[in-house]
């Protein structure tokens, strides 16, 4: 069965990532067909809207949408984009490569983040002339839905530690509620887990981040931990990243559109190629995953590097090598 690939490159290094990506899908025995849509500063500057309802349709109506990046618009692209796959969950790996320059090399991470509620659910007033409040919704159905998801992350990736981060010891009904629905997920389906005060858990990421695998989290504390690990790995350059929902999934390298970069041919296609990777695992091309995942690695490790790397390849080279290696 052919499977539809929504490709939207966006702004910037957009442009230049995801077709390297897109390359490296073409170079593997599998059947998809990609259609490309348009979003971005430049769509906005051209066609008055940043995410044209048919591009906004073409995501909601593939099988996996591969995402670069938006500059200024990203706001207006990115949340409705998201919205199209109808995304619960948020996936980041943080990982150390062998010839990567990180401050954790033992880093091997996942950090599974709620996606639709907690305190980023947009529930905000000023009750008062300088008195803010903000509303923060915690469901049993989310909370068990993404707690279901990690198990099943953790599970079918080979991670042996699961940790379930919360603050429920303060925010005593939400996270509380947060940590009931996954400890109930985890009974009923006998899943072996650790719950981590969120705190504490930053601390023991940085110290001791080889002794963690998958991390379960709320919204907010999913977003801080997660840019907490990248900086373990060496920064945003190499991260990917999905947005996953119940039919359909969106996957992006976690970096922007460094217009500082953008135009000259350097950007590092690595964090767009490992979301492609996650792409073909989601789709359950899971051989096809580790084969481009490897790739990537061999790469890392002996070059090609692009600038990012202390290298002086350019994108198109980086990208001829991961294939080479595939
Ligand atoms: P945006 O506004 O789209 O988020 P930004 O200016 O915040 O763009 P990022 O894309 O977040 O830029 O990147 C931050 C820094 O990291 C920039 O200096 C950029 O050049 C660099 N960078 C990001 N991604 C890559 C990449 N794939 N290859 C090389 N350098 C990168
Ligand atoms: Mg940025």
């Amino acid at each position: 069965m052919t499977e539809l690939i929504a490709v939207i490159p966006g702004d910037g290094i957009g442009q230049e990532v995801v077709p390297a990506a897109v390359e490296v899908l073409e170079a593997l025995d599998v059947e998809f067909e990609f259609v490309e849509g348009d979003a971005g500063d430049a769509v906005l500057e051209a066609r008055g809207e940043a995410l044209p309802e048919e591009t906004y349709e073409l995501a909601a109506n593939a099988d996996a949408t591969l995402f670069g990046a938006a500059g200024e618009t990203a706001a207006d692209v990115i949340l409705p984009l998201r919205e199209a796959v109808d995304s619960f969950a948020n996936v980041r790996p943080a990982r150390a490569y062998p010839g990567v320059d990180s401050l954790r090399p033992e880093t091997d991470l996942v950090f599974i983040r709620e996606n639709t509620e907690g305190v980023y659910s947009g529930i905000e007033s000023e009750i008062a002339e300088g008195v803010t409040t903000l509303t923060r919704v915690i469901t049993d159905d989310a909370s068990r839905k993404i707690a279901r998801y990690g198990f099943e992350y953790a599970d079918s990736n080979g991670f042996d530690d699961v940790t379930v981060a919360h603050k429920a010891n303060v925010m005593r009904m939400t996270d509380g509620q947060f940590l009931e629905s996954a400890v109930a997920v985890a009974e009923e389906e006998g899943y072996e887990y650790d719950d981590a005060l969120m705190d504490a858990l930053a601390m023991h990421l940085l110290l001791r981040p080889e002794e963690y695998g998958v991390v379960i989290c709320p919204n907010l504390a999913g977003d801080v931990l997660s840019d907490l690990a990248a900086g373990l790995v060496g920064g945003l350059g190499l991260l990917p990243s999905a947005n996953v929902g119940e039919e359909n999934a969106l996957f992006e390298p976690v970096h922007g559109s460094a217009p500082d970069i953008a135009g000259q041919g350097i950007a590092n296609p690595a964090a767009t190629v490992l979301s492609a990777a996650m792409l073909l695992d989601h789709l359950g091309y899971g051989e096809d995953a580790d084969r481009v995942t490897a790739a990537v690695e061999g790469v890392l490790s002996d070059g090609p590097r692009t600038p990012d790397l202390g290298g002086d390849a350019s994108t198109t080279d980086v990208t001829a090598a991961i294939v080479d290696q595939l």
